[in-house]
Protein backbone atom coordinates (compact mmCIF):
# COMPACT_ATOMS: atom_id res chain seq x y z
CA UNK A 1 0.00 0.00 0.00
CA UNK A 2 1.46 3.44 -0.69
CA UNK A 3 -0.11 6.99 0.28
CA UNK A 4 1.42 10.23 -0.91
CA UNK A 5 0.19 13.32 0.77
CA UNK A 6 1.16 17.14 1.25
CA UNK A 7 -0.11 19.11 3.55
CA UNK A 8 -0.92 22.93 2.28
CA UNK A 9 -1.52 26.03 4.51
CA UNK A 10 0.09 29.47 5.78
CA UNK A 11 2.98 29.58 7.94
CA UNK A 12 1.65 28.35 11.74
CA UNK A 13 -1.60 26.84 11.16
CA UNK A 14 -0.14 23.52 12.21
CA UNK A 15 1.37 21.80 9.54
CA UNK A 16 4.25 20.10 11.72
CA UNK A 17 1.61 18.96 14.40
CA UNK A 18 -0.93 17.29 11.75
CA UNK A 19 1.88 15.73 10.14
CA UNK A 20 3.52 14.26 12.62
CA UNK A 21 0.12 12.76 13.60
CA UNK A 22 -0.69 11.74 10.11
CA UNK A 23 2.87 9.99 10.02
CA UNK A 24 2.86 8.33 12.69
CA UNK A 25 -0.68 7.00 12.22
CA UNK A 26 -0.58 6.26 8.42
CA UNK A 27 3.22 5.09 9.04
CA UNK A 28 5.19 6.74 6.27
CA UNK A 29 7.28 9.50 6.78
CA UNK A 30 6.66 12.72 7.61
CA UNK A 31 9.24 15.60 5.54
CA UNK A 32 9.27 19.06 6.05
CA UNK A 33 11.11 21.32 3.94
CA UNK A 34 11.71 23.96 6.02
CA UNK A 35 13.16 21.39 8.75
CA UNK A 36 15.36 20.29 5.60
CA UNK A 37 16.45 23.34 5.18
CA UNK A 38 17.07 24.41 8.73
CA UNK A 39 19.53 21.30 8.99
CA UNK A 40 21.50 22.50 5.70
CA UNK A 41 22.06 25.85 7.48
CA UNK A 42 22.99 24.40 10.85
CA UNK A 43 25.00 22.23 9.25
CA UNK A 44 26.75 25.40 7.49
CA UNK A 45 27.41 23.95 4.18
CA UNK A 46 27.61 25.89 1.31
CA UNK A 47 24.17 25.34 0.22
CA UNK A 48 23.02 26.14 3.58
CA UNK A 49 24.78 29.74 3.83
CA UNK A 50 22.98 30.01 0.34
CA UNK A 51 19.71 28.86 2.00
CA UNK A 52 19.97 31.04 4.74
CA UNK A 53 19.87 34.21 3.05
CA UNK A 54 16.64 33.16 1.97
CA UNK A 55 15.06 31.94 5.20
CA UNK A 56 16.19 34.28 7.66
CA UNK A 57 14.46 37.15 5.54
CA UNK A 58 11.11 35.08 5.23
CA UNK A 59 11.62 34.67 1.66
CA UNK A 60 10.86 31.63 -0.07
CA UNK A 61 13.99 29.42 -1.20
CA UNK A 62 14.74 29.29 -5.43
CA UNK A 63 12.65 26.42 -6.79
CA UNK A 64 15.58 24.94 -8.01
CA UNK A 65 17.28 24.40 -4.83
CA UNK A 66 14.18 23.35 -2.94
CA UNK A 67 12.82 20.57 -5.57
CA UNK A 68 16.55 18.95 -5.59
CA UNK A 69 16.70 18.91 -1.95
CA UNK A 70 13.22 17.06 -2.29
CA UNK A 71 13.73 14.96 -5.44
CA UNK A 72 16.82 13.21 -3.29
CA UNK A 73 14.81 13.08 0.11
CA UNK A 74 12.02 11.53 -1.89
CA UNK A 75 14.36 8.80 -3.18
CA UNK A 76 15.38 7.19 0.14
CA UNK A 77 14.08 3.84 0.68
CA UNK A 78 11.86 4.82 3.54
CA UNK A 79 9.66 6.67 0.98
CA UNK A 80 8.36 3.69 -0.85
CA UNK A 81 5.75 3.41 0.56
CA UNK A 82 4.65 6.76 0.75
CA UNK A 83 5.50 10.07 2.56
CA UNK A 84 3.76 13.46 3.93
CA UNK A 85 5.30 16.68 2.93
CA UNK A 86 4.88 19.24 4.90
CA UNK A 87 5.62 22.94 3.47
CA UNK A 88 6.19 21.94 -0.10
CA UNK A 89 5.02 22.01 -2.62
CA UNK A 90 4.59 26.05 -2.22
CA UNK A 91 4.87 27.47 -5.63
CA UNK A 92 3.66 26.48 -9.22
CA UNK A 93 6.50 25.27 -10.59
CA UNK A 94 7.39 23.16 -7.32
CA UNK A 95 3.98 21.85 -8.00
CA UNK A 96 4.34 20.94 -11.60
CA UNK A 97 7.90 19.15 -10.83
CA UNK A 98 6.22 17.46 -8.26
CA UNK A 99 3.38 15.98 -9.80
CA UNK A 100 5.62 15.09 -13.06
CA UNK A 101 8.20 12.67 -10.99
CA UNK A 102 6.08 11.73 -7.65
CA UNK A 103 2.60 12.56 -8.57
CA UNK A 104 0.73 12.92 -5.07
CA UNK A 105 -2.77 10.93 -3.84
CA UNK A 106 -4.06 13.30 -2.24
CA UNK A 107 -3.72 17.66 -1.16
CA UNK A 108 -4.83 18.40 2.37
CA UNK A 109 -5.18 21.99 2.45
CA UNK A 110 -5.37 23.53 6.09
CA UNK A 111 -7.29 26.28 6.59
CA UNK A 112 -7.19 29.21 9.43
CA UNK A 113 -7.51 32.85 10.40
CA UNK A 114 -4.67 35.39 10.73
CA UNK A 115 -5.06 36.17 14.08
CA UNK A 116 -4.88 32.16 15.05
CA UNK A 117 -1.86 32.13 12.92
CA UNK A 118 -0.40 34.46 14.50
CA UNK A 119 -1.14 33.49 18.07
CA UNK A 120 0.00 30.16 17.05
CA UNK A 121 3.50 31.55 15.80
CA UNK A 122 4.47 33.96 18.67
CA UNK A 123 4.09 31.18 21.10
CA UNK A 124 6.35 28.61 19.48
CA UNK A 125 9.66 27.36 20.63
CA UNK A 126 12.38 25.35 18.66
CA UNK A 127 15.10 22.81 19.54
CA UNK A 128 18.03 23.96 17.11
CA UNK A 129 19.18 20.42 17.64
CA UNK A 130 17.02 17.88 17.35
CA UNK A 131 14.20 19.93 15.61
CA UNK A 132 11.50 19.13 17.68
CA UNK A 133 8.92 22.31 18.37
CA UNK A 134 6.93 23.23 21.23
CA UNK A 135 4.46 26.12 22.18
CA UNK A 136 4.47 28.04 25.17
CA UNK A 137 0.71 27.27 25.54
CA UNK A 138 -0.37 23.99 23.73
CA UNK A 139 2.85 22.16 23.92
CA UNK A 140 4.94 23.29 26.80
CA UNK A 141 8.22 21.66 27.21
CA UNK A 142 8.51 19.46 30.76
CA UNK A 143 11.21 22.11 32.09
CA UNK A 144 11.06 26.05 31.07
CA UNK A 145 13.24 26.12 27.36
CA UNK A 146 14.77 22.85 27.93
CA UNK A 147 13.83 20.05 24.87
CA UNK A 148 11.94 17.28 25.99
CA UNK A 149 13.63 15.04 23.93
CA UNK A 150 17.31 15.87 23.75
CA UNK A 151 17.69 18.47 26.63
CA UNK A 152 19.10 21.01 24.08
CA UNK A 153 18.41 24.98 25.17
CA UNK A 154 14.96 25.88 23.06
CA UNK A 155 15.27 28.94 21.29
CA UNK A 156 12.82 30.90 18.88
CA UNK A 157 13.04 30.26 15.11
CA UNK A 158 14.97 33.92 13.72
CA UNK A 159 11.97 33.63 11.37
CA UNK A 160 9.26 33.63 13.85
CA UNK A 161 9.48 37.59 14.64
CA UNK A 162 6.38 39.73 13.59
CA UNK A 163 7.72 41.52 10.59
CA UNK A 164 9.21 38.43 9.27
CA UNK A 165 5.91 36.41 9.87
CA UNK A 166 3.87 39.06 8.06
CA UNK A 167 6.32 39.05 5.39
CA UNK A 168 5.88 35.07 4.83
CA UNK A 169 2.06 35.16 5.37
CA UNK A 170 1.76 37.24 2.52
CA UNK A 171 4.17 35.54 0.11
CA UNK A 172 2.30 32.43 0.83
CA UNK A 173 -1.19 34.48 -0.22
CA UNK A 174 0.80 35.62 -3.23
CA UNK A 175 2.10 32.08 -4.07
CA UNK A 176 -0.58 29.48 -2.91
CA UNK A 177 -3.71 30.56 -4.89
CA UNK A 178 -2.18 28.78 -8.16
CA UNK A 179 -0.82 26.00 -6.30
CA UNK A 180 -4.66 25.30 -4.95
CA UNK A 181 -6.06 25.62 -8.27
CA UNK A 182 -3.50 23.10 -9.48
CA UNK A 183 -4.67 20.45 -7.62
CA UNK A 184 -8.65 21.31 -7.49
CA UNK A 185 -8.27 20.74 -11.34
CA UNK A 186 -6.48 17.17 -10.71
CA UNK A 187 -9.61 16.78 -7.93
CA UNK A 188 -6.80 16.35 -5.44
CA UNK A 189 -7.42 18.60 -3.10
CA UNK A 190 -8.73 18.06 0.50
CA UNK A 191 -9.66 21.49 1.81
CA UNK A 192 -9.85 21.92 6.24
CA UNK A 193 -10.86 24.03 8.32
CA UNK A 194 -8.48 23.93 10.81
CA UNK A 195 -8.96 26.21 13.81
CA UNK A 196 -8.83 24.67 17.19
CA UNK A 197 -6.90 22.01 18.84
CA UNK A 198 -4.14 20.50 15.95
CA UNK A 199 -4.24 17.24 18.29
CA UNK A 200 -7.31 16.42 18.30
CA UNK A 201 -8.40 18.33 14.64
CA UNK A 202 -5.26 15.70 13.30
CA UNK A 203 -7.25 12.80 13.86
CA UNK A 204 -10.75 14.24 12.67
CA UNK A 205 -8.83 15.11 9.22
CA UNK A 206 -7.56 11.21 9.62
CA UNK A 207 -10.95 10.59 9.41
CA UNK A 208 -11.46 12.15 6.38
CA UNK A 209 -8.87 10.71 4.81
CA UNK A 210 -10.02 7.64 5.63
CA UNK A 211 -13.45 7.50 4.39
CA UNK A 212 -11.78 8.13 1.05
CA UNK A 213 -9.32 5.25 1.47
CA UNK A 214 -10.11 3.32 -1.76
CA UNK A 215 -8.66 6.99 -3.81
CA UNK A 216 -5.80 7.36 -1.35
CA UNK A 217 -4.45 4.16 -0.60
CA UNK A 218 -3.28 3.04 -3.65
CA UNK A 219 -1.79 -0.68 -4.37
CA UNK A 220 1.55 0.14 -6.04
P1 LIG B 1 8.51 26.41 7.25
O1 LIG B 1 9.24 25.70 8.34
O2 LIG B 1 7.72 25.49 6.37
O3 LIG B 1 7.69 27.58 7.76
O4 LIG B 1 9.64 27.05 6.29
C1 LIG B 1 10.59 27.98 6.79
C2 LIG B 1 11.26 28.69 5.64
O5 LIG B 1 11.95 27.75 4.80
C3 LIG B 1 10.32 29.43 4.69
O6 LIG B 1 9.97 30.71 5.18
C4 LIG B 1 11.18 29.49 3.43
O7 LIG B 1 12.20 30.47 3.55
C5 LIG B 1 11.84 28.11 3.43
N1 LIG B 1 11.02 27.08 2.74
C6 LIG B 1 10.41 26.00 3.29
N2 LIG B 1 9.76 25.28 2.37
C7 LIG B 1 9.96 25.91 1.20
C8 LIG B 1 9.52 25.67 -0.14
N3 LIG B 1 8.71 24.63 -0.44
N4 LIG B 1 9.92 26.54 -1.10
C9 LIG B 1 10.72 27.59 -0.82
N5 LIG B 1 11.15 27.90 0.41
C10 LIG B 1 10.79 27.07 1.42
Amino acid sequence: MSIRLALLGPPGVGKGTYSSILSKELRIPHLSTGELLRREISMKTELGREVESYVSRGLLVPDKIVNDIVAKRLCASDCANGFILDGYPRTLPQAVFLEEHFPLDKVVLLQASLETIIERICGRLYCPNCGETYHVSWKPPKRDNICDKCGAKLTRRTDDSPEVIKRRYEEYLATVSPVVDFYKKLGKLVPFRAEGDSQILAYSLLRELSSSRTEILVEK
